[in-house]
């Protein structure tokens, strides 16, 4: 009997594979996000994906969509109420409080990189599985700390070249915000019948989510309605107004925008999206976000601690990049052989020229010279290294520079010497190349 075909497996619903083919653009905003955040003295945090469900309760609200709708929660083995984490902000608190980071000098910098999970409807830039990096300044209430979130973001995006806008809001503290809820529940009351089905829910729970809801008929009550901004107290307002002066002392691209009241409840102050230039507001997926949370800390056991921070989605960032053409980098070298003498040879060669530091490419599995070389321009290398059956018997080995086009027979003993001095000489020629503008 035949044995039958076994069942091929699709992703699940919402998730996406990171491909080859995004690899150069992936590695590219992982580093920019890296650099920039050891380049402002940020230290990397890593949080597991699972936490007690109560922390995202407590901390985005229960009322919030990510807790109502968009969790990816369960009871362990142990009967214990579990969820993949959302966010990454409320994690980072928990940890902050357990390991007592206030010992610390303040603000504790701290920076991100990793897997978040949310239950959301799958389209183009948004999946439920998806990759957020984010800067944490933790302990610190001087708005120049605001500046210096806003800075870091701007200074992302510039190296990326993308053009973005920060669309910026204050939310003002607890009472600024309570004040504010009542107006704006008065007001949208009486314009009950122009809001969606979620919306005429909201109203009663959790009236700030109509401000960003994306349907028409909110999007009419909301703009026409009270503003936030308007019912800020003496200290809030100061707050904001500092904060704006010295984006402008920088020249951070801002726009304040009233309706920017982020979707989870711990935000107090500053808040913001980025957004990038040029796209409808209507079909608007920002790049970002993020605020202060003045208040959270307190809310998850803590001392009160003022602190801020910045998420950025890395899927819709790479959707940005996806028309430009990202070099990979080339790698140093690339072997070929010719004969099973030279095959077995080039495995030690690999091995010394690797723990070197170079970063060499080969097809030990091919015998065809032809064939190699042609791999060999198709990545790129900057050098190829050719051993044949002459140059085992001679004890040398052919190197070729791919740019220059030039040959020139090593000494086989002395070849990894020899090629780590191309390889870095190399280096500092495109080092000196760029900086003097002569080439990218
Ligand atoms: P938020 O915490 O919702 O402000 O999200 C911050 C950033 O994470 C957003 O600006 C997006 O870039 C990214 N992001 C949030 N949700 C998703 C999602 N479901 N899929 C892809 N990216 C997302």
């Amino acid at each position: 009997m035949r044995k039958p075909k076994p069942k091929s497996y699709q992703l699940i619903r919402g998730m996406k594979d990171v491909l080859p083919q995004e690899d150069a653009r992936w590695d590219m905003i992982n580093k920019t996000a890296e650099k920039l955040a050891r380049s402002f003295g940020y230290d990397y945090i890593e949080t597991p994906i699972l936490e007690d469900t109560n922390l995202f309760v407590r901390s985005v609200g229960e009322h919030s969509d990510i807790v109502e709708k968009e969790m990816f929660s369960f009871t362990d083995k142990g009967g214990d109420n579990v969820s993949m984490r959302p966010e990454g902000t409320a994690p980072i608190i928990r940890s902050y409080i357990e390991h007592g980071m206030i010992r610390e000098m303040q603000p504790v910098r701290l920076w991100y990189n990793g897997p978040f999970f949310r239950y959301d409807r799958p389209q183009a830039g948004r999946y439920r599985q998806f990759h957020q990096f984010g800067f944490e300044a933790i302990g610190e209430i001087d708005p120049i700390i605001d500046a210096e979130i806003l800075l870091m973001t701007n200074q992302f995006f510039k190296k990326l070249g993308i053009p973005i806008s920060i669309q910026i809001n204050s939310n003002g503290h607890p009472e600024c915000r309570a004040k504010f809820i009542k107006a704006f529940q008065e007001y949208a009351r009486s314009k009950r019948s122009m809001l969606c089905e979620d919306c005429k829910k909201r109203l009663l729970k959790n009236p700030m989510r109509i401000i960003d809801c994306k349907e028409e008929g909110c999007q009419t009550v909301a703009s026409s309605g009270p503003q936030i901004v308007d019912h800020l107290c003496e200290d809030c307002r100061t707050h904001f107004t500092r904060v704006l002066e010295y984006c402008d002392e920088v020249s951070i691209p801002y726009v304040l925008n009233p309706r920017i009241v982020r979707g989870l409840d711990y935000y107090t102050k500053t808040t913001f999206e980025v957004w990038a230039e040029g796209e409808q507001e209507a079909a608007q997926m920002s790049l970002g976000g993020g605020g202060r949370y003045d208040g959270l800390a307190e809310d998850l056991g803590g001392r009160t601690t003022p602190a801020i921070g910045v998420a950025l989605g890395l899927e819709r960032i790479s959707l940005k990049l996806i028309d430009r053409q990202i070099q990979k980098e080339r790698p140093d070298i690339f072997i070929a052989q010719l004969g099973e003498k030279a095959r077995r040879k080039c495995l030690g060669l690999i091995d010394a020229l690797t723990s070197e530091g170079m970063s060499v490419v080969s097809a030990l599995s091919k015998s065809n010279l032809k064939n190699q070389l042609e791999i060999a321009n198709k990545k790129a290398a900057k050098f190829v290294l050719i051993l044949g059956q002459k140059e085992i018997v001679d004890e040398t080995i052919m190197l070729r520079d791919m740019d220059a086009g030039a040959q020139e027979l090593l000494d086989f003993r002395k070849a990894v010497e020899e090629v780590k001095k191309r390889v870095q000489a190399y280096g500092v020629l495109v080092k000196d190349l760029k900086e003097s503008g002569l080439t990218k």
